[in-house]
């Protein structure tokens, strides 16, 4: 039998390899883990030769040992040794495409190359000489575009092809001292090693990557002598020697490309760059940058199309609340349990636990959906990748990489993958800098937290979802300066290529997926963890010990003799409220466990045990802090029927109130600085988890959780004593307090950046 056929799909990021996979394998995929990382690792058999299996590599831009993404994809070429590469290249990014190609075609695998997007190249009506680009390169080159699907078998067979002739290619050299010191490594280390492999060791060997030195093992004396070579050509050139193989390669793909690829009207522009002439300007990138998020969020969490916004998210989630969080579902089931004749403890802990928890929460999954959708559409269309680009520049002049900010692009549908896509940092202080401050961008399980602020409290203010968005990113701007200048974290910036794909319409499989995705996580979460935590909330609010009783709050209280005037007095003074606010819920375990804790919440506006609770249970996953305010707000309440009839929404209405009244009618701001603080805090626990496994430490772990909610804390002070300035009420140590923060703040912000001592590398 023949042995079975092994092609490796390597490129580029956002060169298409997803799409030209899915196409040529359709459903005959199998998705896994690499070994001992979570990359993600795909294969599947071709349609065209269920035979041959094709090993999707993660996306990549060079073969150095910098990123886990580079590593996996060079270990699984150099030790497994697919019997062909197929490499897909973005035709309308040639030069950054073929970086990749010039690596590998260096190891001893026949490559053949899939040319992308040609499509786009067509229609702008350039061309490329295939022919003599494939005669230079010396490799079989296939147009294609993966998104029609034309030439995607083409490619296959050729790839099949050359897997079975097992041809390598002719390759590039580089220059004469180059070649020299590589002549003498091959002699020297790499000769034991399968013959077509040793020239990418040689080039290896001599840009002093750690990892295959590492593996090679090379006796000392060698080592010094090959040392030396690199020494002389160093010194001929130059350069160090990885800037010399990286600037050699370059100039080669450079000359190469010459007269190959004909721009139609030369110098003329193309759409693309005429947009981003204005999108990525100097001054106006970041207005219109802030234009877009509010449109985005007024689209999504604005004002509802019913009251003369332009949200059809909102007005889709009124509904949804109507229907999930209102009185319908609550009020209803509990009448048809009591109808059956269900003991009022397990009425209780369906209505007002599970399906108020469960649905104060799946009440705003439409204003999610619209808002994943609109920023699944930026991601897929091209302008994310402009935004990290815009970044990049303002980051610089602080010290920090643009890099930083691709984790908070992530970071915005969940922070467990926004943490994770960090890993692609190469420099220790700056992917540490950047795990501690990317769960301050909005994640989806927030959304709730913004939506019920907003909408309760903001009459569906578009200005006030914006502004959680600006307040997380200025939160990591002014995290990431901040701590730049401090001993810890200083150091030069890490180099930064990225590549702008050309804008181009999006696909809308791919929104639609990537937004479903988001969406259903989501949901599923509200099925599994908030059903569970929604059950033990009830519980505790529920139960408690009322004058030395302990059982169900509602049914003690209904007993004068046990609810004495004097008790309620007491409870009353504990609670610091009038004696006719005194509910069965003040007894509950959830109040007496929170209310000593909600002094923490005194000085930012919200220290009620409601919103401490809400706070603190918003660890176990953030949607938990609406679920928790659906269960203690859905009593029954005979008496206020009627007047929470008025009010609509009977729930968030009367969250209002309450954050009204305890914030001494400040509710607006209270409200508000309750946002900030649940925005800024430390994450849900299985972000913290991802946090420790990136850090990978006790100590870094704790100084983030620690430095996230301090800077919460701090901030949300701020704003609370500051903004009473101007509501009224203000606290005049508060306030000075306060001032000397925000002084602080701006100190440590503008005082000089120190250069990180210069290391002098010529
Ligand atoms: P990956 O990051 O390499 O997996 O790239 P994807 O497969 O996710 O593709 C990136 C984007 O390019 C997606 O929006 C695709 O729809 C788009 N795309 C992929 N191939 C083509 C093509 O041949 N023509 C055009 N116009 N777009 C493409
Ligand atoms: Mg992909």
């Amino acid at each position: 039998m023949d042995k079975q056929i092994r092609i490796a799909l390597a490129g580029n990021p956002n060169s298409g390899k997803t799409t030209l996979f899915n196409k040529l394998t359709g459903s005959n995929q199998f998705v896994g883990n690499w070994p001992g990382v979570t990359v993600e690792k795909k294969e599947g058999r071709l349609i065209v030769d269920k035979e041959v299996i094709l090993t999707d590599l993660p996306g990549i831009y060079s073969l150095s040992p910098y990123t886990l993404e580079e590593v996996v994809a060079r270990n699984y070429l150099i030790e497994e040794k697919p019997d062909a590469i197929l490499n897909i290249v973005d035709a309308t990014n040639l030069e950054r495409n073929l970086y990749l190609t010039t690596q590998l075609t260096e190891l001893g695998i026949p490559v053949v190359i899939a040319l992308n997007m040609m499509d786009l190249v067509r229609k702008a009506g350039d061309s490329i000489n295939v022919k003599e680009l494939s005669r230079q390169l010396g490799c079989k080159i296939v147009e294609i575009s993966a998104l029609k699907g034309d030439g995607v078998k083409e490619a296959a067979l050729a790839a099949i092809e050359a897997a079975k002739s097992g041809k390598t290619i002719p390759q590039h050299r580089f220059s004469g001292p180059v070649e020299h010191a590589l002549a003498h490594i091959e002699e020297v280390t790499v000769h034991k090693l399968p013959e077509e492999q040793q020239r990418w060791y040689a080039i290896k060997v001599f840009e002093h990557d750690e990892k295959v030195l590492e593996s090679l093992n090379i006796p000392a004396d060698v080592r010094a002598h090959i040392e030396q070579d690199i020494a002389a050509a160093e010194k001929e050139l130059d350069d160090d020697a990885e800037s010399i193989i990286t600037n050699e390669r370059y100039v080669y793909i450079g000359q190469t490309l010459k007269g190959i690829y004909k721009k139609k009207g030369k110098g003329q522009l193309s759409v693309s760059d005429k947009i981003d002439k204005i999108v990525t300007n100097r001054i106006l990138a970041l207005p219109i940058f802030a234009a877009v998020m509010f449109l985005v969020y007024a689209l999504s969490m604005g004002s509802s199309i019913a009251d003369g916004g332009i949200a059809i998210g909102t007005f889709l989630t009124d509904w949804t609340n109507d229907v999930l969080g209102g009185a319908w579902l609550t009020d209803g089931s509990r009448a048809i349990l009591e109808a059956w004749g269900a003991a009022p403890w397990l009425v209780g802990l369906i209505s007002d636990g599970i399906l108020a928890g469960v649905g104060a929460v799946l009440g705003f999954v439409p204003q999610m959906l619209v808002l994943f959708l609109m920023l699944c559409l930026l991601e897929d269309c091209g302008y994310m990748a402009r935004i990290a680009f815009i970044m990049d520049r303002i980051f610089r002049r602080f010290g920090l990489s643009g890099k930083s900010f691709i984790p908070m692009l992530v970071g915005t549908g969940c922070g467990i993958p926004g943490v994770m896509a960090s890993r692609t940092i190469e420099n220790e202080r700056d992917r540490r800098m950047t795990v501690m401050t990317t769960t301050f961008i909005p994640c989806g399980a927030k959304m709730p937290i913004i939506g019920l602020i907003a909408g309760a409290l903001f009459g569906g203010s578009t200005w006030i979802a914006t502004s959680a968005y600006f307040i997380g990113i200025a939160a990591i701007v002014i995290s990431g300066i901040m701590l730049k200048k401090t001993k810890m974290f200083a150091g030069d910036p890490a180099p930064f290529v990225m590549e702008l794909p050309a804008y181009h319409l999006p696909a809308w499989s791919n929104v639609l997926r990537g937004t479903w995705e988001r969406g259903w996580s989501f949901i599923k979460r509200a099925g599994t963890v908030i059903v569970v935590s929604s059950i033990v909330i009830w519980f505790l609010t529920s139960f408690g010990s009322v004058n030395g009783k302990f059982g169900m709050v509602d049914d003690l209280y209904e007993d004068d003799t046990v609810v004495t005037d004097e008790y309620v007095a007491a409870v009353a003074g504990r609670m610091g409220i009038p004696e006719d606010e005194v509910e069965p819920m003040d007894d509950s375990i959830l109040a007496r466990v929170a209310q000593p804790v909600s002094v923490v919440f005194k000085p930012l506006g919200f220290g009620d045990w409601k919103p401490t609770a809400a706070t603190v249970t918003g660890l176990v996953a953030k949607e938990e802090v609406v679920a928790n305010f659906g269960i203690m707000y859905a009593y029954d309440d005979q008496d206020g029927a009627e007047e929470l009839e008025e009010n609509g929404d009977q729930i968030w209405g009367r969250v209002a109130e309450d954050f009204n009244a305890f914030s001494g009618g400040h509710g607006r701001l209270a409200a508000f600085t309750f946002m900030i603080f649940n925005l800024l805090c430390a994450p849900c626990f299985a972000a913290i988890g991802a946090i420790k496994r990136e850090m990978n430490s006790r100590k870094w772990t704790w100084f983030a959780i620690g430095y996230q909610c301090c800077f919460a804390w701090v901030t949300a002070f701020i704003v609370w004593q500051i903004g009473r300035l101007f509501a009224g009420g203000m606290n005049v140590a508060g306030l000075i307090l306060a001032v000397a923060m925000l002084a602080l703040i701006v100190w440590q912000l503008f005082k000089p950046y120190k250069e990180a001592q210069m290391l002098t590398v010529k």
